[in-house]
């Protein structure tokens, strides 16, 4: 097999890179060592927002938006969006202060909107949640959530119905370097031949650069999700208790959905649940909405969190690594709502080597050239 491009891993992140490659006509395939979406990318909460405390993810996040709430006139897959807004319950001065600072500086001069709102007008929205300790609230309306499975399929099928081939089951076990230049990959034993490599392999990046002499500054983080028994929608913002580092909200099927920042797990612990988080989960869940009380938990997981050391994407090359090598990860917890933006312009800078100006900021060379990315605002 022959490639011009190879893209490795069949997450969200892969496969909207694909799909855009496809549309500029290269020949390619994804290689999925599992099947489509089984890595971070079907195990997230599906959440979007254009809020965060960085200048360089808020602008990108306001583009990724709006290529998440056309994708079903490019996918031809409905992702079923709902922009329900964030809410982020405020307990502290000196955080409703920096709402406040952030709003009037940055988000209303980049035209998204924002409010804080008072702990009464809380009370009357929202009188569900104890407001116990509660001085106010921000609320971001643009923000929502989407189905992930319509999205990564959504991605997939029309990634393929524009000629790239996907295959699952195909573990890339190294990828191959002739003199300067990556020569192809070894996918389950078999060598195949591409002139371009992008790894976008999720939490597991660092596993195949590593072969090619690459390590990236990032580590995989275990965080654990549940969901209940479906009831009527009720909660249309995801709720953020920013005293807890806990968020909860309502899937599109009615499920209270949610988490609870626990102890760093990092490093590729078992994906499994603990008894642990499920309590301070829980009482996290009822402290904030009493009236679920009673509600019944239905299913647990966990996945990871690709982690760098500014919560930012890493996008591109280094001009010191292997020429064809790219790179579209570390998405610290917000791969998803990037993706749509980060694999169109990825794709424009593997196809075209065209860096788009909102993209120059993750390139991986920001590490060592000390221009890290201030971003603090990471959920869960
Ligand atoms: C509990 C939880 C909640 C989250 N909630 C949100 C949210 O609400 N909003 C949001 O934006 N983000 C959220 N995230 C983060 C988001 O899920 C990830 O950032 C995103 O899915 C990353 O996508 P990806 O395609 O880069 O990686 P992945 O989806 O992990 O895909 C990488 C793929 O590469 C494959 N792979 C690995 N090694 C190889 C190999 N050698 N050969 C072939 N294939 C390989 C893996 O099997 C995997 O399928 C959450 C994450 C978790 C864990």
């Amino acid at each position: 097999m022959k490639y011009d491009v190879v893209v490795i891993g069949g997450g969200v992140v892969g496969l909207a890179t694909a799909y855009h490659l496809a549309k500029k006509g290269i020949k390619g395939a994804v290689f999925e060592k599992g099947y489509v979406g089984c890595g971070s990318t079907t195990r997230s909460a599906s959440r979007f927002r254009v809020h965060f405390w960085s200048e360089e993810n808020t602008r990108f996040a306001i583009e990724s938006r709006k290529r998440m709430l056309s994708l079903a006139k490019m996918t031809k897959w409905n992702p079923l969006p709902i922009t329900g807004g964030y809410l982020w319950v405020i307990y502290d001065e000196d955080v409703m202060r920096a709402y406040k600072t952030n709003n009037d500086t940055l988000w209303s001069k980049l035209g998204v909107a924002g409010r804080l709102m008072e702990r009464e007008e809380v009370k009357e929205m929202y009188p569900y949640l104890n407001l116990e300790g509660v001085i106010g609230a921000f609320y971001g309306p643009q923000d929502g959530q989407v189905h992930h499975d319509f999205v990564t399929y959504g991605y997939c099928s029309a990634a393929m119905r524009n000629g790239f081939e996907v295959y699952e089951g195909a573990d890339v076990q190294s990828i191959m370097v002739s003199g300067s230049s990556v020569a192809g990959v070894s996918v389950n034993g078999k060598v195949v031949e591409a002139k371009k490599v992008v790894v976008c392999a999720g939490a597991w990046s660092n596993n195949i650069l590593s072969s090619a002499g690459v390590q990236l500054p990032m580590v995989p983080e275990r965080k654990e999700l549940c969901v209940t028994e479906p009831f009527k929608r009720r909660i249309e913002p995801l709720i953020i208790n920013t005293k807890r580092n806990f968020y909860v909200g309502q899937s599109i099927r009615g499920e209270i959905m949610g988490s609870v920042e626990y102890p760093e797990v990092r490093g590729f612990v078992e994906l499994r649940n603990t008894l642990k988080w499920a309590a301070r989960f829980s009482r996290a869940l009822v402290e904030m909405i009493p009236s679920l009380r009673y509600a019944r938990m239905m299913r647990m997981w966990s996945g990871y969190y690709e982690v760098t050391p500014d919560h930012s994407h890493i996008l591109g090359r280094d001009p010191d690594w292997p020429d064809g090598l790219y790179v579209g990860t570390g998405f610290s917890g917000h791969g998803f709502m990037m993706a749509p933006f980060a694999g169109e312009v990825l794709a424009d800078y593997v196809a075209e080597d065209r860096v788009h100006p909102l993209m120059k900021p993750y390139l991986p060379t920001r590490f060592k050239e000390g221009r890290e990315i201030k971003e603090t605002m990471v959920i869960g």
